[in-house]
């Protein structure tokens, strides 16, 4: 299971401005649409709970968005900053003391 983080606009009324919305667990159910545990967005918008299947549509997003919230907090590079973070803890743990 593992997250998949899109470019997406949440609701055509919710401004103009595009997310970087997290699939989290996702699982493809088929080309476009990914079953997902929950849905939200990089700066914290929950738009979906208790897994729910999202259909993906090609709306002409581009490659990063732009909502400012977005763009300045969590970011799919964020995310990777983590995880390497934590492999070099775990290394670190292993590591015989000398
Ligand atoms: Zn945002």
């Amino acid at each position: 299971m593992s997250d998949m983080t899109i470019v997406a606009k949440l609701l055509d009324d919710f401004g103009d401005n595009w997310h970087w919305v997290i699939l989290h667990d996702v699982e493809p159910r088929s080309e476009q649409q990914f079953w997902a545990s929950h849905i939200d967005t990089a700066c914290g918008v929950i738009l979906d709970e208790g897994g729910s299947v999202a259909e993906l549509v090609d709306t002409g997003a581009p490659a990063e968005p732009d909502c400012p919230l977005c763009l300045s907090g969590v970011s799919p590079s964020g995310n990777a900053a983590v995880q390497v973070a934590e492999e070099i803890m775990e290394e670190a743990q292993h590591a015989p003391i000398s």
